[in-house]
């Protein structure tokens, strides 16, 4: 099958795992833990991880101590969240987050409920985007953190992480960004956009699953509880043995990025624009997000008067993500297209295609193909359809 899935993971840039094989064996001598501060292993391992800490410090224009390294935006989510509420719970304990965030945020969110805490989940508008007027309306006294992620990841709706940062500073309200989707798509400077903690992930960005990273904001600083307890490690936030083959990994996959970030954007931009061009031969098909706030990487769209399960079979020679969780137990179409006001059966019959570094032309042209084919086929058994 031909992969249409890259905001669901992307495959090591070759240079990723140049990098991260000098990190695991014997021959290499740099295997060691980077917390052994009495021999030379421990030392050149602690030196990659400085060196890939700074790597993605820069990346943001942010300080290295600003970098903590965790096992991935779920987890950063997670200790962003939770770490948070739980430091400042005597100051408030109220949350504004929105309904289409991703799970591991509304289920930090929902486990915080259940611990006397109030979260306010927010329904954006037709368009995925959350209006500033909601934002402001919805704080309290009590509101000690707003978390809104950048890029949805699902439509690839971009939110006005700016603007929301300004409405926090000014009401004194900590701001968490879950970026998982945006890194290397858009560009966030932490020295103009004022977030005080920014979850991050190396999968999406081709590098190893497996680890992440949170961005916790020193000046002025935001404490947070930890989750994870042992040995003190980055900063006492997150104990544990640091992974030093995949820190290294997600170090270089940042510096890739960094250096490739214009011209990549413009080679997908051109192909998400080629395909959505050639999709609209195809009648009754709709964009789920709005293309003017949208990531090129992502082309979310519904076939009207086609079951979803039926279209997932006829194209199953394509790698991409459907709104129908046809392959769950449940039957419930998508929870974000359901919260934009999207009807059951579009949800169901929407496809996500996800564009990345080894997307060609040629490939979209396959996909094009066997949709077209496809939606023929199936809108001709459809008793429904008379066009
Ligand atoms: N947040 C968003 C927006 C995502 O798309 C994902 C990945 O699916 C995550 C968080 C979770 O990331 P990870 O797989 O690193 O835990």
């Amino acid at each position: 099958p031909i992969y249409f899935d890259y905001a669901a993971t992307t495959p090591l840039d070759p240079k990723v795992l140049k990098k991260m094989l000098e990190y695991l064996d014997f021959n290499h001598k740099k295997f060691g833990n980077p917390a052994s501060r009495s021999h030379k292993f421990g030392w050149i391992a602690e030196e990659a991880v400085d060196l890939a800490r700074q790597e993605i410090a820069s990346f943001f224009n942010a300080d290295y101590r600003e970098i903590i390294f965790t096992s991935g935006a779920t987890e950063s989510n997670n200790l962003a969240i939770k770490g948070c509420a739980n430091f400042y719970k005597k100051k408030g304990i109220h949350i504004i987050t929105c309904k289409t965030e991703h799970k591991s945020v509304l289920d930090s969110c929902r486990y915080l409920e259940e611990n006397n805490f109030h979260i306010t989940y927010l329904t954006p508008q037709k368009n995925g985007i959350i209006s500033l007027e909601a934002i402001k309306k919805a704080i309290r006294p009590s509101t000690i953190l707003i978390s809104i992620m950048h890029v949805n990841n699902e439509i690839g709706v971009i939110q006005d992480i700016q603007k929301i940062s300004e409405i926090c500073k000014k009401n004194h309200i900590f701001f968490h960004v879950d970026a998982t989707q945006s890194i290397g798509k858009i560009h966030i400077d932490i020295q103009k956009i004022h977030v005080d903690l920014l979850s991050f992930s190396a999968h999406k960005i081709y590098g190893p699953k497996g680890i992440g990273g949170l961005y916790v904001r020193r000046k002025p600083r935001i404490r947070l509880k930890t989750l994870i307890h042992g040995g003190g490690h980055e900063r006492g936030l997150r104990s544990g043995t640091l992974p030093v083959h995949q820190i290294v990994g997600m170090g270089k996959a940042f510096q890739i990025i960094k250096n490739i970030f214009n011209e990549e954007n413009k080679k997908i931009t051109q192909l998400k624009n080629y395909f959505w061009k050639k999709l609209q031969n195809i009648k009754e098909i709709y964009l789920n997000s709005d293309p003017n706030y949208c990531i090129p990487h992502i082309l979310n769209v519904s076939f009207n008067f086609i079951e979803g399960e039926s279209l997932i079979m006829a194209i199953k020679d394509l790698a991409v993500s459907s709104g129908s969780a046809c392959t769950s137990s449940s039957l419930e179409p998508s929870y974000v297209l359901s919260s934009l006001g999207i009807r059951d059966d579009l949800a169901h019959s929407s496809i996500r295609f996800s564009i990345g570094r080894f997307t060609t032309k040629e490939e979209i042209d396959y996909a094009y193909n066997i949709i077209q084919k496809a939606v023929i086929k199936l809108r001709n058994l459809s008793p429904l359809w008379e066009m």
